[in-house]
């Protein structure tokens, strides 16, 4: 995890230095309690986990005057308390198989990338896995998928650029029971900008399959870019607008210093989070563990 521990240095620091100079009686008074909020506020946790932290603190009855570490140690602890009921691993358990996952999120936040990392861990457990190139909008995405695939081993649907997202994924479902595959990872349309026409895309999508399956999609995955901060949050408000959400992935935790952003998803909307992206490499996909990550992020 030394990954994961360079990845979270910087929202670490950044929460350090925004707490530093906070130094507190055995009791803290509201003074010193109201700029710890704000430094947590600062920090990307975001209001209602820095309202909760605050007041944990204001509970706490410290053995000696509170200095920075006596404060960070009941920080990590809450966030280890607010990050645990939210994690939650992507597993294949669907029958019938196949599983079928819908990876949904904006372009540029590590969409395709993370389909490939999921299809790799899914390998790595033995599933047989199949893509489904369902942005059709972009050549290049259709283009990048299959590039993975290809790395990967694992079989790909696609259809022409331009064509229908729903018929691909039609395809895609009825080769994937062919094949016996188990996991089978849709990538999607992250066009934002036409908010109505992605809803409409994705909700014939979401038709399609409930025809061959009326359990599927199981999944719907967001995947969201930590570095984007407040606005991954917003993403996620307006995805489920769009789409409905299951479950979240977050991407580019490492090296950046919003990571206290993800305590903020967790409190603020608790949707499963799966895993979390801490790379561009295949195999930078992490679990989501709460309790290890608290102290990442706490320092
Ligand atoms: P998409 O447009 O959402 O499909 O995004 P891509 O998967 O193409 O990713 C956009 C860029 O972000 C690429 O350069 C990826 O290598 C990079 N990327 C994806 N995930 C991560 C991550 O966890 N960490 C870092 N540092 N880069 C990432």
């Amino acid at each position: 995890s030394d990954r994961l521990f360079g990845g979270f240095r910087k929202t670490s620091e950044r929460l350090t230095g925004n707490l530093a100079g906070i130094v507190g009686k055995a009791r803290l008074d509201d003074a010193q309690l109201d700029d710890i909020e704000d430094a947590l506020i600062m920090s990307d946790l975001g209001p209602r986990a820095a309202a909760r932290i605050r007041e944990r603190l204001a509970e706490e009855r410290f053995e000696r005057d509170a200095d920075e570490r006596a404060i960070m140690e009941v920080v990590a602890r809450e966030i280890a308390e607010i990050l645990r009921p939210v994690a939650k691993p992507l597993d294949v358990v669907a029958f019938p198989r196949p599983q079928v996952i819908l990876v949904i999120g904006v372009n540029g936040s590590g969409k395709t990338t993370t389909i490939a990392k999921l299809a790799h861990l899914f390998q790595e457990q033995d599933y047989a896995v199949m893509l489904a190139a369902g942005d059709t909008f972009r050549a290049a995405a259709i283009g990048q998928l299959a590039v993975w695939a290809e790395r990967l081993g694992v079989p790909i649907v696609k259809g022409p650029e331009g064509g229908d997202p729903a018929s691909v994924v039609f395809d895609a479902v009825k080769a994937a029971t062919d094949q016996g595959i188990d996991a089978l990872i849709v990538d999607t349309a992250g066009r934002l900008q036409n908010k109505r026409e992605l809803m409409d895309e994705l909700a014939k999508i979401r038709r399609v399959l409930g025809r061959l399956n009326p359990e599927a999609p199981h999944d719907v995955v967001l995947v969201l870019d930590a570095t984007n901060g407040q606005n991954a949050l917003s993403q996620i408000e307006i995805f489920k607008e769009v789409a409905g959400v299951s479950g979240l992935i977050m991407t580019k935790l490492d090296g950046t210093a919003r990571g206290g952003v993800l305590v903020a998803a967790a409190e603020q909307y608790g949707l499963p989070i799966h895993a979390i992206g801490v790379g561009e490499k295949i195999d930078d996909l992490r679990p989501f563990n709460p309790d290890l990550l608290a102290r990442v992020i706490a320092g």
